[in-house]
Formats: structure tokens, C-alpha cells, sequence
């Protein structure tokens, strides 16, 4: 990782929050802005692009912590990350399965060449269509309620040609009691009475949760706890071969020393709405994925044995959802100015061709804490700009007061011009598209993707888009 640091834009009451980039997003930032230029030329503004090829470097590391604590592991991609069908394809070819929570996102697993018993559907809606397409694919299915228990049970029931479905059962964790996802202590032994009383609908593979927030240590506490279930679920003869603890593996978006000093020294002052969010993602997490997986598995029980010991000796294999940390650094977006205007108070707001609805965080009432990176355009002429250190919000082009991609205030050592472009480094993390849509009839985002040469492009639409 490598930081992009501007001279002249660092003034004594810095609040800048430079992004960390991987070395081929610097590379493409530093070294080829003509292609930026050219392809927001060509397909538009806001400009989504993909480097799928990221992921594997995201994977390695997590799999290198596997295999120092000799735990068996399955990773699933969490699809639900980014719309991108090109990150889809690079876990597939990784060998990664696939969490699917709709049939579109199980449509385009498969389509990555993804083996259905390779895939694992989590939801707590799931349409009897879903269920059907799960069945046939022979998927895994994460079961959410007693609820859905039940219609499963009618629905294998009802089938001409028998057939078994493979679940495991979403546990809601005592931390998450509030939540509606997952089922309750107090239900899970009715359940697992259930399927022992099915043993021709179901092949029982284990436990699942998965939790909101990012720290390993209400993953640990859920661990624990759902270990007395593995023992009850055995002492039935269902078999335990999985337990599988969802995502929220932490990603580090810029320093943690620079983040946490920006945490303690802004205020509501740096924002345009004189408004200061009330949370944020941890944006500067001291901890990344990989670490946060060693502490998971270095986490000690009521019996002083590590959860990794404990996944070796019951022969239980750890299943991870990462979504957000395969994704990290795989995508940028890339934003064209279309227009700076001078406010009165000295400050300027600059519209960009693009959306609040291509950068989700203000509509979350919090904001996405990384500076975008300013490419001066060569014909607006750089060379004739004042270098005066200036303050900007950033506006979408829509008529909504709120449609606002940056309330805070950014700071830019020159003013910037029409034709320049912002760009935003690591988006794909649900940041880029999980809210765009044709808000005034402006068409969808494009979204293309680049081998590691970043020449050739390719088109990255969902296969059935
Ligand atoms: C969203 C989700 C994930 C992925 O979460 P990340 O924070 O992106 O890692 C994994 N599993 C389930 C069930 C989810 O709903």
C-alpha cells in the first residue's frame, strides 16, 4: 500500500485523510491519467473500475493465516459486496465459493462457473423459487427461522422427484438479540429436533452467524456460545462439519495514526452542514482482515483451548463470508467536474457528474472519510491556476439539497476546474453502486474492468444485465 501525498495541499490545521492504494492503483493514478480521461470520455461519469485480479492479493493473506493455525476453512465470497460480476469471476477462479442471498446473485455464481455445492445462500426471505433453485443446485443452505424450517420441510415434501437439502442454521448470537436475523437460543433446540425427525429431506452440515459492527470479539463470544449447540446437534447424530461466522472482516481504508488524529481534532465546523455524523465505519481499523482472523482463532475458551484447537480436535471446518475485505482496493470510482461554484463564505462547492446515489455513506447520515485524489485536466490548464489552498464540498448534479457525495469539507491547494477529475480510491466495498440508480433519467453508472496490465478493459455487467 502506498499513500498519494500532494505537496502543497498539507497546511498546519490538516484534516486530509489521504487513501491507502494498492501499488496498481497508484500506478494507474500516477502513471496513466490519460486513460482516465479517455475512458470517462467514453462511458461517463461516475466511472466505476474493477481490478479483480486485487482480490487475490486480499485472499492470499487470509489463506496464509488459515494455514499457519492448520484450521480447515471454507471461504465464500459474499456477492452482495459489488455488483461486479468480474470479482464474482476472480473468486470463482480462486476457488473460493460463493454467498448468494437472491437467484440472481446464485445465476451468476453459476455463471462464473461456480459448482452449486460450492455456494451458500444466507437471507432471511428466501422465495420458494430460491429454495427450489438452492435444492437443485445442491447449495447450502442457511436456514434463518423456524419459519423457514417449516416451509422448507413442506416443500421437500411436496417434490415428485425426492431430493435433500444441505443446511446449516443462522444462530442469533446473544450480543444480537435485538436483531431479526438468525434463531434464538430458545428456538435452536426445537429446530435440531425438527431435521433429526427429517433425515430423508436433510443433510444437517452445522451452524452459521453472522453479525453487524467489525470487532473479532462478538465473533469469539458467538463461537463459544454456539459450541454447546455443536455437542447437542451430535448428541441427536447430526453431524457438525461446519461452523460458519459470516463476514465483517475489518478493512484499513487510510492510516490508523492519521485517521485516529482526525477523529479527535475534527469537529462540526469541517462540514458543510455544520452537522458532524455521528458514526462512522472504522475507516483507520488498527486491525486488517488478516489479523483480525488471527485473533479470532488465537481467542481462548471456557476450556483454555484456542478456537483454532477447538475447530481441529471436533474436525469442524471454519466458514468465513468475507465481502468488504476480498473487495478492498479491487475498484475505484471516477468523478467529472462539471461545475465550481464560489460560495460567500470564501469555501466553493464542486458538482460532479454523479450521485450521492454512487457513494452511498451520505445517505447512511455518515460520510465516506477518504480524500478523493484531484487529476488536474491538461486543458483547463494547470499551469495557470492560483495556488491557494481552498476548502469544497462536493454536490451531485441532481436538484436535491441532500444529494450531497461530500458534506465535509476537502481541501485542495488549487481551486479545482470544470474537466478535472475526482477520483475516489477503494469503492468497491458497498460504496460504489449499492444505491445507484437513474435518478433525472441519467443512465446507470458504467463499470468496467482491467486486467493487471490496466490496458485491456472489458465490459463488467452482471451476466444477465
Ligand atoms: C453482508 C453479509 C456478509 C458480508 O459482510 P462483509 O462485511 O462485507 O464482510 C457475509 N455474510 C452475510 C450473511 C451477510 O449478510
Amino acid at each position: 500500500m502506498t499513500h498519494i501525498s500532494k505537496p502543497g495541499l498539507l497546511t498546519a490545521n490538516d484534516l486530509s485523510l489521504p487513501p491507502l492504494l494498492h501499488p496498481l492503483i497508484s500506478s494507474l493514478l500516477e502513471y496513466h491519467q490519460d486513460r482516465l480521461f479517455n475512458w470517462v470520455a467514453c462511458y461517463g461519469s461516475p466511472l466505476n473500475i474493477v481490478v479483480p485480479s486485487i482480490l487475490n492479493d486480499n485472499l492470499a493473506k487470509l489463506v496464509a493465516t488459515i494455514e499457519q493455525h492448520s484450521v480447515p476453512a471454507k471461504i465464500f465470497y459474499a456477492a452482495k459486496v459489488n455488483k461486479s460480476q468480474s470479482l464474482v469471476q476472480a473468486a470463482v477462479t480462486a476457488g473460493l465459493g460463493v454467498d448468494v442471498s437472491s437467484r440472481y446473485e446464485l445465476r451468476d455464481a453459476l455463471d462464473a462457473g461456480c459448482d452449486g455445492r460450492q455456494i451458500c445462500a444466507s437471507g432471511p426471505a428466501k422465495t420458494p423459487d430460491f429454495h427450489k433453485d438452492l435444492i437443485a443446485q445442491q447449495a447450502l443452505i442457511s436456514i434463518d427461522s423456524r419459519e423457514e424450517l417449516e416451509d422448507l420441510i413442506a416443500l421437500l415434501a411436496g417434490l415428485d422427484q425426492p431430493q435433500k437439502a444441505r443446511i446449516i442454521l443462522r444462530y442469533r448470537p446473544n450480543s444480537a438479540i435485538k436483531s431479526r436475523f438468525g434463531i434464538t437460543a430458545q428456538n435452536m433446540q426445537q429446530c435440531l429436533d425438527r431435521i433429526a425427525r427429517h433425515p430423508a429431506h436433510f443433510v444437517f452440515e452445522g451452524f452459521h452467524f453472522h453479525l453487524g459492527g467489525y470487532a473479532p470479539e462478538t465473533r469469539i463470544v458467538a463461537f463459544w456460545e454456539l459450541s454447546q449447540w455443536v455437542d447437542a446437534a451430535r448428541s441427536l447424530n447430526l453431524p457438525v462439519s461446519m461452523i460458519d461466522i459470516g463476514g465483517g472482516l475489518p478493512v484499513r481504508y487510510v492510516d490508523a495514526e492519521i485517521y485516529d488524529a482526525f477523529l479527535t481534532r475534527q469537529d462540526a465546523g469541517h462540514y458543510r452542514n455544520a452537522v458532524l455524523p455521528g458514526s462512522f465505519y472504522p475507516y483507520g481499523s488498527k486491525m486488517d482482515a488478516a489479523a483480525w482472523l488471527e485473533t479470532f482463532l488465537c481467542a481462548k475458551g471456557p476450556e483454555n483451548q484456542t478456537i483454532a484447537g477447538y475447530l481441529r480436535a471436533q474436525g469442524i471446518t471454519l466458514g468465513i463470508e468475507p465481502g468488504r475485505s476480498l473487495a478492498d482496493q479491487s475498484a475505484i470510482s471516477v468523478f467529472h467536474i462539471s461545475r465550481v461554484k464560489a460560495l460567500d463564505d470564501g469555501s466553493y462547492v464542486i458538482f460532479v457528474e454523479g450521485s450521492s446515489f454512487s457513494a452511498c455513506e451520505t445517505w447512511f447520515a455518515s460520510e465516506f472519510l477518504i480524500d478523493p485524489i484531484l487529476v488536474p485536466s491538461r486543458q483547463s490548464g494547470a499551469h495557470q491556476r492560483n495556488h491557494q489552498a481552498v476548502q469544497a464540498y462536493l454536490a451531485g448534479h441532481s436538484c436535491l439539497e441532500e444529494d450531497v457525495v461530500s458534506n465535509r469539507l476537502l481541501s485542495f491547494a488549487s481551486v479545482p476546474q470544470r474537466g478535472d477529475l475526482l477520483v475516489y480510491g477503494n469503492t468497491a466495498g458497498y460504496q460504489m453502486d449499492l444505491l445507484e440508480n437513474e435518478f433525472h433519467r441519467v443512465p446507470m453508472p458504467r463499470r468496467i474492468s482491467l486486467d493487471a496490465d490496466l490496458t485491456s478493459v472489458h465490459a463488467d455487467n452482471a451476466s444477465g444485465a
